[in-house]
């Protein structure tokens, strides 16, 4: 297998520490809020990875961190803590509110197949281990205390900034414009590795420094070390992670321990909606219950994410939610054909060979959108077999569609639809309003439309109209 590592900048041949199991350690949610699509991206790719590696015949130790205690609004040390500041606005106790985000997440993850890591450990139930991880840093001269907290030391840690290739001096010089200048610290970019708590905080814990909590990065730092020991085989995450959280897990772990802490560090872009970022104000942070509610599969945006490569940027927006989820219906259309044909009239050879082709592809760094259009191909072989039926359940351990929950649906209509008046003129609206530039009457005719069982997808022809 090959594997992009960005502390490389390079494709690298996947070799694991150990033959008899992978180790992988991958960021988990800060649960104050539901996740967003975005996140859920990640989450996805996270998923394929495991799927990829298992395909390939490797045991997982995975571990998800679930991040429970509050971290800072902003990656630095400023800002509220979002966790106390979701409790407050919500009149709820913090533990409630991670309690409460924490099984929706787990739901999340459920209704867009993403299997669960084998580990997901909880930032509170670690609180001692960070203590103790945060005191030997300190006997080893890379933290020191100040009056509100305990800080690393990055001019200790020379190695510090390799992963996000960042000029350090560029690095402070910006720290120290953004930052409040806290005159206690060494360096402007020092981290908090542990923050004394004042009286109001809530969650808050004691310690050699009288009541505080953890800071964010030495939780994924003392997790991974918990339960994957001073070297594990892949870290994975989001790519805003680089420069601040996954530089300082490097800096913490590596200066503990004296040892290369990652061999593989793996990020996946951002997800775009409508091709700008995802934000409260724009009311465009959706989830997977939103698409639930506008009548989408789960697995619909499950096909959307595979359609693009991990390390692209992707675009969101409603009507290629729509084209994944018409393109999803036609692949369970296409593989119920199949299962009902007779098995045996296809070569095995040709099989062998269409699994290697898919395995190659989703071994290349994970080349999903490949391998997708190698089942596509393969569906749309002229005879029909039960044998491509399997292949389809094959490529499926990776793509995880459901497939075999869903082979027995009816095959399409893909003649001429018999669509009422009614639906007419309503696409019709729909079509002027668009042509108007008012979008949000055209959307609210789509939905409209969707709830009648009814999927528009815009094409260079004009709009196709496609019943459920
Ligand atoms: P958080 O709970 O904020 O730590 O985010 C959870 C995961 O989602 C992290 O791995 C982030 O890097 C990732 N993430 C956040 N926003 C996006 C986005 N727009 N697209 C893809 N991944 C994201
Ligand atoms: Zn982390």
């Amino acid at each position: 297998m090959k594997v992009y590592n960005t502390m490389s900048r390079k494709k690298e041949e996947f070799k694991p520490l150990s033959d008899e199991c992978v180790t992988i350690y991958s960021c988990g949610p800060t649960v104050y809020n539901y996740a967003h699509i975005g996140n859920m991206r990640t989450y996805v790719f996270m998923d394929i990875l495991r799927r990829s590696l298992k395909l390939n015949g490797y045991n997982l130790k995975h571990v998800m961190n679930i991040t429970d205690v509050g971290h800072l609004t902003s990656d630095g040390d400023e800002g509220e803590d979002k966790m106390e500041k979701a409790a407050k606005t919500q009149k709820k106790t913090p533990w409630e509110i991670a309690a409460y985000f924490t099984s929706v997440f787990f739901e999340d993850l459920k209704r867009l197949n993403i299997e669960k890591p084998e580990l997901t450990p909880k930032a509170t139930e670690h609180i001692d281990q960070m203590i103790e991880f945060v005191q030997e840093l300190c006997a080893k001269g890379y933290g020191y205390e100040t009056s509100d907290g305990i800080y690393f030391d990055i001019s200790k840690f020379p190695r510090y900034g390799r992963l996000s290739r960042a000029n350090l001096e560029e690095q402070l010089a910006g720290a120290s414009e953004r930052v409040e200048v806290n005159n206690e610290k060494r360096h402007p970019a020092d981290f908090a590795i542990w923050k004394k708590a004042p009286k109001e905080h809530i969650m808050q814990w004691p310690s050699p420094w009288g009541m505080g909590y953890p800071g964010w990065h030495i939780e994924c730092s003392t997790m991974s070390r918990e339960y994957l020991g001073d070297c594990f085989d892949i870290h994975t995450g989001g790519v805003d992670h680089i420069p601040i959280h996954h530089e300082n897990e490097i800096a913490q772990s590596e200066a503990l321990t004296g040892k290369k802490s990652v061999d593989y560090w793996m990020h996946s872009e951002f997800l775009l909606v409508d091709n700008g970022k995802m934000s409260k104000s724009l009311g465009n942070t959706y989830t997977v219950s939103d698409l639930i509610e506008k009548g989408y599969s789960p697995l619909a945006y499950r096909y959307f994410c595979l359609n693009g490569n991990y390390r692209n940027k992707l675009n969101f927006t409603w009507d290629a939610l729509d084209a994944a989820q018409t393109s999803l219906n036609r692949l369970y259309a296409a593989v119920s054909k199949h299962k009902a044909a007779a098995a045996g009239n296809i070569p095995s050879e040709t099989i062998e060979e269409w699994k290697k082709e898919f395995a190659e592809a989703v071994s290349d760094d994970l080349n999903v959108p490949l391998g997708l259009g190698i089942l596509w191909k393969v569906l749309k072989n002229g005879e029909k077999s039960h044998d491509i039926y399997e292949f389809a359940l094959y490529a499926d351990a990776v793509l995880g569609l459901s497939i075999e929950e869903n082979s027995d649906v009816k095959e399409e209509d893909g003649g001429e639809q018999e669509v009422s008046q009614e639906i007419l003129e309503l696409v019709e609206k729909r079509s002027a309003a668009k042509k108007a530039k008012d979008f949000k009457t055209a959307d609210e005719i789509r939905d409209q439309l969707k709830n009648m069982g009814i999927t528009l997808i815009d094409t260079k022809e004009g709009v196709k109209i496609v019943k459920d």
